[in-house]
């Protein structure tokens, strides 16, 4: 009977999946990949390797997240075929300072990842709570945990470090950084494509509803834009990105706010849906033609370019620009926007390749090869899980 794996990847509104075949010695050959949206309307949509629908159907669920857990796991039982599940892999979005590399989740590493909530309050109990249903559900299947963290643990701790009393450094106030997973991913495809292509000093820029950039130098983060907290760097959806800490102790201070005002505010209602006043959603405020929208849009790309350009100041230069998620994958727009604020970085675009959306979409003279790549952080975790099952730890 062969084996396969099943991938969760816990989001604020969503939750994406992929199931994995593990036929070949160590290949993994994907089956379906799926989507259970947790929004009003909860809604499940699955499609098999070859884009045949699988599933499309609505739910309604008091408690949408568990339920919705139930509900993959039926669907992807009702694939399996004669495959038998040896284990899922999550990814979870803290590992802190512990958790540098793929484990296995059990009671007590599930409880050490909960108490890492108060460095990721919204997003660690995200990453959890699928976890934890499926324990419920089915206590016998394998989890295995894979960290957003994990692939910045290169980062030298110059680079991690907050000017603030040495105590807090080492009661672990630092940069850790996210997306790892995605950055991973993309690390792996430049190598897949050519070693000459791996050695060049890179930036990432993994713009989705969350963004942030990686400063990727054979191989490894040497530095990005997400920090302490997934609210550092780049203006996103919903979030700030940087701001000056003045700001958060004047609304503390000054105007009475209660921090967890605050915190929704930070977290929630600010970045592109603060700025527009419209949506967080940038397909939305690029088909808009209200100035707000255009506002919000300009500010994002500002703000990338500028955060980019201080990614290459750690790196001393780059060759090699690449961008992903749902935003760096689609929006043509955006990407001409970052890469004419780094034309004196020696990033020279070519306007019909970007537009067409090639894989090269840089000039053939441009000092730095920009790219698009579909990142698939899904397949990362399959592998790594694949990994601590058979060997016990990670790759
Ligand atoms: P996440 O996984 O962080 O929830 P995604 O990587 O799916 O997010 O990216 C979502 C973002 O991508 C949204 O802002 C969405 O509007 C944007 N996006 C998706 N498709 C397009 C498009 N065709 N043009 C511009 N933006 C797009």
């Amino acid at each position: 009977m062969s084996q396969s794996i099943l991938a969760l990847n816990a989001g604020s509104s969503s939750v994406k999946f992929a199931l994995y075949d593990l036929g070949s010695s160590d290949g993994q050959l994907l089956v379906s990949r799926g989507t259970l949206d947790l929004g009003d309307a909860p809604r499940l949509t699955a499609r098999a390797a070859d884009g045949t629908v699988q599933c499309d159907r609505q739910f309604t669920a008091d408690a949408p997240h568990g339920a919705g857990i139930a509900e993959i796991l039926r669907l992807v039982k009702g694939e399996l075929g004669g495959r038998k599940l040896i284990c899922i892999g999550h990814r979870i979005v803290h590992g802190g300072n512990k958790f540098s590399k793929p484990v296995r989740l059990t009671p007590a590493t599930i409880e050490a990842l909960e108490r890492l909530t108060a460095l990721a309050p919204l997003h660690q109990p995200r990453s959890l709570a699928p976890v934890r249903a499926i324990a419920a559900l089915q206590p016998d299947l394998p989890q295995v945990g894979c960290f957003d963290t994990a692939f910045h643990h290169t980062i030298d701790p110059l680079v991690r470090r907050f000017a603030l009393p040495q105590k807090y450094e080492r009661e672990g106030l630092r940069r850790y950084g996210f997306h790892g997973l995605s950055y991973e991913y993309i690390a792996g495809r430049l190598s897949e494509i050519s070693p000459a292509l791996a050695a060049k000093r890179t930036i990432v820029a993994h713009l989705g509803n969350g963004a942030s950039l990686c400063a990727v130098r054979e191989g490894k983060s040497v530095d990005t834009t997400m920090g302490f907290s997934a609210l550092d760097g780049l203006v996103m959806g919903t979030r700030c990105g940087a701001i000056d800490p003045g700001v958060l102790l004047y609304f503390l201070l000054e105007r009475g706010m209660a921090a967890d005002e605050l915190q929704t505010m930070l977290y929630e209602r600010s970045g592109l849906l603060g700025v527009s006043g419209i949506s967080g959603d940038m397909r939305m405020l690029e088909a808009s033609s209200d100035p707000r929208a255009r506002e919000a849009i300009e500010l994002f790309a500002f703000r990338a370019a500028r955060e980019a350009a201080a990614l290459a100041n750690t790196m001393g230069g780059f060759e090699c620009l690449v961008f992903t998620a749902g935003i760096g994958e689609r929006s043509s727009s955006i990407r001409k926007s970052m890469c004419e604020k780094l034309t004196w970085l020696g990033v020279a675009l070519d306007e019909l390749a970007n537009d067409a959306r090639a894989e090269i979409v840089s000039r053939p003279d441009s000092k730095v090869e920009v790219r698009v790549i579909a990142t698939d952080e899904e397949s990362v975790i399959a592998r790594h899980s694949r990994a601590v099952m058979q060997v016990g730890s990670a790759t």
